[in-house]
């Protein structure tokens, strides 16, 4: 069941939207060559904490999963796509980080995450982080008043393909409100003019996962969560938390 929320609603998602924007500068402000997947997942817990927030990350587990998520934020590096677990790992001179992460506050949940490049980046990564922004940013501005849900999709797919980008198929965004995950889905491709009708107060988690290497194949690490790509290429993944209201979309997981 999709869920409209109020005005009131939509204010107390921006708080939680906060929380997460912050936890992630925080995290990305802390990752440099030599900073294990640990200790961002530290910088994020401290921020959440502070904020009084919980995470809806830590403790998850959805039907997929043969675990329970051990950590506030996903922490994806290099040809990992989504869902990666925060280990020991020191991060290297040029990789790949993509860090999801979300809060839940007064009952409301905010999601979002950030790729970038640790050091001296790749000048191929710098593509794919740019085309995956541009792709969450079509998915943005579809998002409105009179569009259905297959625009958004159809939005985010176009700018994928036109770059040559794979994406994991079956993975996309989703509604978020009380719950971290929501009705409906909200797949990263589609047709447009198809699917639900798009109407104020409808908040969704938009989320392109782009692969370098043009397939959408993947495959899952035998911790049951990390997504990779098959063929070993990098992967970025951006997200917002963005409602459908009467002005246009409004990004609820900024600073
Ligand atoms: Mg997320
Ligand atoms: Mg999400």
């Amino acid at each position: 069941m999709v869920e409209i929320k109020t005005d009131a609603a939509l204010e107390l998602m921006r708080e939680a939207g906060r929380v997460v924007a912050n936890a992630l500068a925080a995290v990305q402000a802390a990752a440099a060559p030599g900073v294990s997947l640990l200790e961002l997942d530290q910088a994020a817990r401290a921020v959440l904490d502070a904020a009084g927030a919980r995470s809806p990350f830590l403790g998850y587990r959805p039907a997929f999963a043969p675990t329970a998520f051990p950590a506030v934020i996903c922490a994806s590096v290099n040809d990992a796509v989504v869902h990666g677990i925060p280990t020991t790992y020191r991060l290297r001179d040029g990789d790949l980080v993509s860090i999801d992460c979300g809060a839940e506050l007064d009952g409301w949940n905010g999601d979002a995450a950030v790729s970038f490049t640790v050091g001296t980046p790749r000048p191929a990564d710098l593509a794919l982080i740019e085309a995956t922004r541009r792709a969450l940013e079509a998915g943005i501005a579809a998002a409105t008043v009179g569009h259905r849900l297959g625009d958004v999709s159809h939005a985010i797919g176009t700018v994928a393909r036109e770059g040559g980008y794979g994406m994991p198929a079956d993975f996309g965004g989703h509604g978020i409100g009380r719950r971290m995950h929501e009705d409906p889905h909200l797949p990263n491709r589609g047709r447009p003019g198809r699917g639900l009708p798009l109407r104020p107060g409808l908040v969704l988690a938009i989320e392109p996962m782009l692969m370098a290497g043009g397939r959408d194949e993947y495959r899952t690490d035998p911790d049951g969560w990390t997504l990779r790509t098959t063929d070993g290429t990098r992967a970025a993944h951006i997200e917002h938390t963005v409602a459908v209201t009467e002005d246009g979309p409004r990004i609820l997981t900024l600073p």
